[in-house]
């Protein structure tokens, strides 16, 4: 028996390309989670985004008019040095990525590769907009001698102003990938870790929150490995490459909208004022 989207406690938006693209937010997006508050629906947001912290994408939210706390957001970023943890134990660590990311995974209690250091445990990549053959090659150097991979999220790109691909973690993780041989555990969505550390936010069981996302092979097969409903913001827009001709990809969600506006409606349709 299927679930209408109306239905849930809590809802979980995924951000790039589906809340906000670049520095403007999408149609409806202030509207939609305006309405869902008002009917007392919980309203957090997860993204795989492994550059900002969750304070900094918090005072984007609310410039765009859209309610939102730090403990609200769920970002690889803020949460690198947390899954580390869980994944490896107290290790020490060759990061790619900005200093949030370093900062993130020393306060964990893990230790920072030096330059002097010839290994670690686990080399992390996030998304370094400072990224060069020098990292790459003392990344390379790490995984030859022993140390494990990890990744925020596999992304390749994600959707910046007026449609422009912005290069992700994934297109840093590929050559790191094809240097090294090796795979990455990954902290972002698809993989679980993310979903359960937003879902202990939100205070809510998987069964009682629909995720709301653009991207099919993250969002939505992330949302169904982690046991919880989703509905796919497909715009069918062919920049994005995510769109119905999106080949080979699974999509288990609830309903398909065009944009967060047909959401609403559909809402607005099933809750009179
Ligand atoms: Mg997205």
């Amino acid at each position: 028996m299927s679930r209408r989207p109306g239905d849930f406690d809590g809802y979980l938006f995924d951000l790039d390309g589906c809340v906000y693209e670049g520095s403007s937010p999408t149609p409806s997006a202030a509207a939609l989670i305006a309405f869902l508050a008002r009917k007392g629906k919980k309203v957090a947001f997860l993204s795989n985004n492994s550059s900002e912290g969750a304070d900094e994408v918090a005072a984007k939210l609310r410039g765009m008019g859209i309610d939102a706390d730090p403990e609200d957001v769920s970002l690889p970023t803020d949460l690198a040095g947390e899954f580390l943890l869980e994944s490896f134990g107290r290790v020490s660590v060759f990061p790619i990525g900005n200093g949030r990311v370093a900062e993130a995974i020393r306060s964990s209690g893990h230790r920072i590769a030096g330059n002097g250091d010839e290994s670690c445990d686990v080399v992390f990549v996030a998304r370094d907009s400072e990224f060069s053959y020098a990292k790459l090659e003392r990344a390379a150097r790490f995984l030859s001698g022993g140390a494990r991979l990890a990744a925020a999220n596999p992304d390749d790109y994600h959707i910046g102003d007026a449609g422009a691909r912005v290069p992700e973690t994934g297109a840093i993780l590929a050559s790191v990938r094809s240097a090294s041989g090796k795979e990455a555990a990954v902290l972002g969505k698809p993989e679980s870790f993310l979903f359960r550390r937003a879902l202990a936010a939100l205070g809510l069981g998987p069964e009682r929150v629909l995720m709301i996302g653009d991207n099919p092979a993250t969002d939505i097969a992330g949302a169904a490995k982690a046991g919880l409903a989703s509905v796919w913001i497909d715009r069918a827009d062919e920049k994005r490459g995510f769109g119905a001709g999106a080949a080979g990809i699974e999509c288990p969600c609830i309903r398909a909208y065009r944009d967060l506006s047909e959401f609403l409606g559909d809402l607005e349709g099933n809750h009179a004022e």
